[in-house]
């Protein structure tokens, strides 16, 4: 064979698989007769443990509007974490049609580390800090104690961990440093005391040691006192010298505080407000607790009915919803904040914004009974956030839901629990400032974050002792609306 013709026979080869190769691509150039369109999003985000709703997929013969059957396979394993493809196969003439979506199995809750703290414990200065305890658990890897890392920074130490995908918690531990030759006072129960006005306050004790002169605590000297008959806020001081003549002070603060008379049950539909009313004699505490129900949310309704304060909740989808059940029987407001809080989804458009408020809703009478008409947005009224996602929409849901029936409330006191605030006592100062400042407040605070809910209890204290009145929001509540931004 000469030269040529070999080319001239692979040029006929090469032809020849050309032109199968096109005809097999022309059939699937042909539209398919069948239109396949997933309902909701292709990549779909779970979190770990909680439910994977399929929400399948629609297919339809392209030149008429008949609906073929789709067949889905694959699921996905929400107690796994990974990526889960579900396939939809629409057939139909012989033509099939397949779309994917991939379910994201994912956790985003970081690991919780617990502090125990031993009241009595002390770093003498110039000493290296003797560990008092922790754990840290995880919703997902389950224990991860011997995973935190603890390093001390200026007299704090910090503890952190992170779980394996990689959420990481931090927590911190102030030392307790004393200097060596004063006496160190402790007190026993706290520094804090509440007892219900006609009960008698009971010394809960007290310990007083020297390096020098050993257990001084017959020696500490106790200053004020506490009427249990008379409502109001004391403070007792204790002192204890050592012989070189050092001293150590502490003080404690008893509340003593005013019986609540119990309120009428709620009504089976809390009804929108027509305007802002200001309430006429002032002095009125409205805490408000948003996107919980969460694990502290039992501990926190134990407190209110100790005291029979009545709070309200804007909540959000999530595990301990029946815990609402009880909250609502227990006299307090349970109202709108959001299914999914995903800012991107409910402000992407109103019409997404109104079924996720329809979606929590329902959940709402799911477990209360009760349909609400009272809503807070993710962010309040003000946020200028959703303006990336639809600008506007702030305007338009504010007079929409308003135009529906709902009432929509903001806050004037910002716990900052969700900002700078991280301890309980940072709360209560936050949120007690904020209250002695105005005679209607509306405090904002999450029952997600158990140090928020820890402070409750001295809020609540104050201030009945200081003549407030608590009371859930109701339609006669003031509206108290930020600035709309967007
Ligand atoms: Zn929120």
């Amino acid at each position: 064979m000469t030269k040529a013709i070999r080319i001239i026979i692979i040029c006929v080869l090469a032809l020849v698989v050309a032109t199968i190769g096109v005809a097999a691509v022309r059939t699937l150039d042909f539209d398919p007769p069948v239109t396949l369109l997933l309902n909701g999003e292709g990549d779909i985000y779970v979190e770990y443990g909680q439910e994977y709703t399929e929400q399948g997929a629609v297919a339809t013969l392209s030149d008429a509007q008949e609906k073929v059957p789709v067949t889905i396979v694959g699921q996905a394993d929400t107690s796994r974490l990974g990526d889960y493809l579900i396939k939809y196969i629409a057939s139909f003439g012989g033509h099939t049609t397949t779309a994917y979506r991939c379910v994201h199995v994912i956790d985003s809750e970081a690991p919780v580390i617990t502090l125990t703290s031993d009241p009595k414990s002390y770093t003498l200065i110039g000493e290296a800090y003797l560990e008092e305890g922790f754990t840290a658990t995880d919703n997902y890897d389950g224990v991860l104690t011997n995973q935190v890392v603890c390093k001390e920074i200026d007299g704090v130490m910090h503890y952190s961990v992170a779980d394996s995908s990689g959420n990481v918690t931090t927590v911190t531990r102030t030392i307790n440093y004393v200097n060596p030759d004063a006496p160190i006072l402790t007190l026993e129960g706290g520094q804090t005391c509440f007892i219900m006005a006609g009960e008698q306050y009971a010394e809960p004790g007290y310990v007083a040691t020297d390096l020098r002169d050993g257990d001084l605590s017959a020696n500490v000297i106790v200053s004020g006192d506490v009427d249990g008959n008379i409502p109001g806020i004391y403070t007792l001081k204790y002192t204890i010298s050592n012989s070189v003549g050092m001293d150590a002070t502490r003080e404690r603060i008893i509340y003593v505080i005013p019986k609540q008379t119990e309120d009428e049950p709620p009504s089976a539909e809390i009804l929108p407000n027509p305007g802002t009313v200001i309430e006429p004699n002032g002095k009125t505490i409205y805490l408000t607790f948003d996107d919980g129900p969460s694990s502290h949310t039992a501990r926190l309704l134990d407190v209110l009915k100790k005291y029979n304060v009545k709070a309200s909740f804007f909540v959000t989808s999530s595990a301990y919803m029946d815990v609402l059940t009880r909250a609502a029987k227990e006299g307090h407001t349970i109202a709108i904040h959001t299914n999914s809080h995903d800012y991107s989804k409910i402000y992407a458009s109103d019409e997404a914004f109104m079924a996720d408020l329809e979606a929590i809703q329902s959940k709402i009478q799911q477990y209360t009974g009760i349909k609400s008409m009272l809503t807070r947005f993710p962010g309040g009224s003000s946020n200028s956030v959703s303006s990336a996602y639809s600008r506007g929409i702030m305007t338009r849901l504010t007079k929409k839901l308003h135009a529906m029936g709902y009432q929509y409330f903001d806050w004037n006191v910002d716990s900052n629990d969700a900002g700078g605030a991280r301890t309980a006592k940072k709360v209560f100062e936050n949120v007690t400032k904020g209250i002695a400042e105005r005679q209607n407040s509306v405090v904002l605070q999450h029952d997600t974050k158990g140090y928020s809910v820890d402070a409750v209890e001295q809020i609540i204290a104050w201030g009945l002792c200081n003549g407030y009145t608590f009371k859930a929001l109701d339609k006669d509540s003031p509206a108290c609306h930020h600035s709309v931004r967007n």
